[in-house]
């Protein structure tokens, strides 16, 4: 007793504690509040499809504008919505506020576009997902396949019979499937033939690095030719520079979304309609 009582102190007080495990404990401590008095929100980033520079869709990214500490990122606070299970609170009311986004957008965009929504190994596990985004798809009553979720690779393999499942009945909803962060996970090619997929987004650490390293160049160019024969759209990620997205337009790569296009931003930053991107002129006439 007096022993565990002395290891929850040194916890609290101690100088060696660094900055991400105090952030820690102040977001757990604080991720209720968060959730009841709705400080998370959505930021959006788009997608631009690379032979047109038109608008391919938006991602969804969770934010927690907290009161004290401002701006928190999601690799902080979304582990702790899923250690203690709050997830499954908020992630409906996300999801219901991205589709009531799309419906605004789309009714001033002349043409279609998708909007991805991230969702966790462990949402896409739940029983509950189906119901929950068909009722997301009759609340906005758009009849078009406009929105699509993200799902890695370690989310499908931990039981592919389920996702199986799982994806077949998002399918039927009209409901489109992607994987993210393509090529980090324990990948095993033939999920890529069973699973219905549509999109594969290449990791933005892929990216990053292309011009670096001549094997993420390769894996890259690969990602790209793999997507092509499979008739799967291909996403790169984490598209910063121009001479990255020379490079990928190149390849024959679908689409790209990064910092060179926009950061993620609140939807009131978005002029509508949306696009179309100037792209760089000299592969503007492949
Ligand atoms: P992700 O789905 O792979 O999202 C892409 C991440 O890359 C985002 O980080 C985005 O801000 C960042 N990014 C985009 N373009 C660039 C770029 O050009 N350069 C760099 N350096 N970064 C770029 P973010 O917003 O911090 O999200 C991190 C992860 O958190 C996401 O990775 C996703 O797995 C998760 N996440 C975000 N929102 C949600 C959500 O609503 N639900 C769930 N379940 N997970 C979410
Ligand atoms: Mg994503
Ligand atoms: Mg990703
Ligand atoms: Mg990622």
């Amino acid at each position: 007793q007096a022993k565990s009582e002395g290891k929850r102190q040194y916890r609290f007080f101690s100088p060696e504690m660094n900055g991400r495990a105090r952030a820690r404990l102040m977001l757990e401590s604080n991720v209720r509040k968060a959730v009841s008095e709705k400080e998370l929100r959505l930021y959006y980033q788009p997608q631009i499809y690379l032979d047109s520079g038109r608008l391919r869709g938006f991602e969804a990214l969770m934010r927690w504008q907290q009161p004290q500490a401002g701006l928190i990122q999601p690799s902080l606070f979304i582990p702790i919505l899923e250690e203690t299970g709050l997830i499954h609170a908020i992630g409906p009311w996300l999801h219901e506020s991205a589709a009531h986004q799309f419906r605004q957008w789309r009714s001033q965009h002349h043409e279609t576009f998708v909007m991805s929504l991230n969702v966790s190994a462990l949402q896409f596990g739940s029983a509950k997902l189906i119901d929950e985004l068909q009722r997301v798809l009759e609340l906005t009553g758009i009849d078009e396949p406009w929105l699509e979720i993200e799902v890695t690779e370690s989310a499908l393999i931990d039981n592919v019979e389920f996702a199986q499942q799982q994806l077949q009945q998002l399918r039927d909803l009209g409901v489109r499937i992607a994987i993210d962060d393509f090529g980090t996970g324990y990948s095993s090619l033939a999920y890529l033939r069973e699973l219905p997929i549509d999109t594969v987004k290449i990791d933005r650490s892929f990216t990053a690095s292309m011009f670096e390293s001549n094997k993420d160049a390769v894996i890259v160019q690969t990602i790209v030719e793999l997507g092509r024969r499979l008739q799967m759209e291909v996403v790169a990620e984490g598209v910063e520079t121009e001479a990255q997205l020379q490079w990928l337009r190149e390849l024959g790569c679908d689409i790209a979304q990064g910092y060179w296009f926009s950061r993620p931003q609140p939807p009131e930053e978005f002029p509508f309609p949306y696009g179309p991107f100037r792209l760089p002129a000299s592969t503007a006439t492949e």
